[in-house]
């Protein structure tokens, strides 16, 4: 590999097919970092993170900040030395997860192009190549979630993910059984509160779906409450995920070790990159912790096939795989990832397997 000769922070706007509501939030885009890692002899590596405040504590603005603070350490380091890079941001530059998971994705990615390697065997194995991905459902009617999954498990969907926590807990549950029922036997079910509950509407919650065929919640209570996210988990009705909680490798332990959860939610921007994400997976094998891996929504298929990537080599992925460019109007590369029957497959090609259009890129460039 060669000299990194200049690491570029793009912020784009990417439009959403259509508004999204979450825990109260309505995402009409996604306000994404993108960064360019180029090295002397030409050779380009692509790497993307999701904006999500409430989860890192980062901003679009924020982020970009954060990746130019960084650059000038970078530039002139060996494209390879990332290790080394790492080591120097986390002593340079506290937190800002997100921020530096997008650069890392970059150097991943630039690492496998020069390996003439797929991004998964930077890390291990490949154990999958074909997986189920989570369909989101919120329209904001128990009508409009049936009809909706209807239409998706018709077109090959066996994974779902319910939003819930903006609304009364026992209403929610009613809405979550409705969906349930239409489903079936065969599927995977999550629901997920972002935080939305408190301790008491939570348990409400879980008694009321307990017997249902909801395989975990996640993220009930608020993710500091760890004493809450217990109380949820030991009325033992579900099995609790945390998503929010978690920011690094001794999070999970915490949760696993006061019986906060059964199981996690893994990013790349909560984590601080993939080789974050792929340790959190290998410490959740050894504890017994169940899996899910996300993109936040939403991303282009750069961030996406990040994930991908990783899905492909972590020890277990039982709670299973969300990836968000299949809620975007637009995406940025040439050949997307594609959701198909319900399931993705791992991008072929060295790195992370895609490719850019430059074009695009500047089309959905935020001034910034
Ligand atoms: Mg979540």
């Amino acid at each position: 590999m060669a000299t990194i000769r200049k690491v570029e922070a793009i912020a784009v706007a990417l439009p959403m097919a259509k508004p999204m509501k979450m825990a109260g939030v309505e995402i009409r885009s996604a306000d994404n970092l993108l960064v360019r890692v180029e090295t002397v002899d030409g050779a380009v590596g692509w790497g993307e993170a999701a904006s999500a405040p409430h989860m890192t504590g980062e901003t679009v603005e924020s982020m970009v900040a954060a990746a130019r603070y960084l650059a000038p350490a970078i530039e002139g380091r060996e494209a390879a030395d990332i290790d080394a890079i790492e080591a120097h941001w986390d002593f340079a530059l506290y937190g800002n997860h997100a921020a530096k998971s997008a650069i890392e994705m970059a150097l991943r990615d630039l690492a496998g192009k020069a390996a003439g390697v797929p991004a998964w065997r930077l890390f291990g194995e490949q154990r999958r190549n074909r997986m189920a991905v989570l369909w989101l459902i919120g329209t904001g009617s128990q009508a409009g979630d049936v009809a909706e999954v209807e239409a998706r498990k018709a077109a090959g969907f066996v994974a779902w993910k319910i939003k819930v926590g903006t609304g009364d807990p026992l209403e929610e549950a009613r809405r979550s059984r409705a969906i349930c029922d239409a489903l079936g036997e065969g599927h995977l079910i999550s629901a997920d509160a972002n935080q939305g509950y408190s301790v008491e509407q939570a348990l409400d919650y879980v008694r009321a779906m307990s017997g249902s065929r909801l395989d975990f919640f996640e993220q009930p209570v608020r993710s500091r409450d760890l004493a809450g996210m217990a109380r949820v988990a030991a009325a033992g009705a579900l099995l609790i995920g945390a998503d929010e909680g978690l920011h690094d490798l001794d999070d999970i332990e915490r949760h696993h070790r006061l019986k906060a959860a059964s199981g996690v939610s893994l990013k790349t921007i909560k984590l601080g990159g993939m080789r974050a994400v792929w340790e959190a997976g290998r410490l959740c094998d050894r504890l017994g912790m169940r899996v899910n891996l996300a993109n936040k929504v939403a991303e282009s298929s750069i961030g996406i096939s990040g994930v991908l990537h990783l899905a492909a080599a972590l020890p277990n992925l039982d709670w299973g795989l969300s990836i968000t460019n299949q809620y975007l109007a637009d995406d940025i590369v040439a050949r997307p990832v594609r959701v198909v029957d319900g399931h993705a497959e791992v991008p072929q090609g060295a790195g992370l397997g895609v490719e850019v259009d430059e074009a695009k890129v500047e089309r959905y460039r935020r001034a910034l």
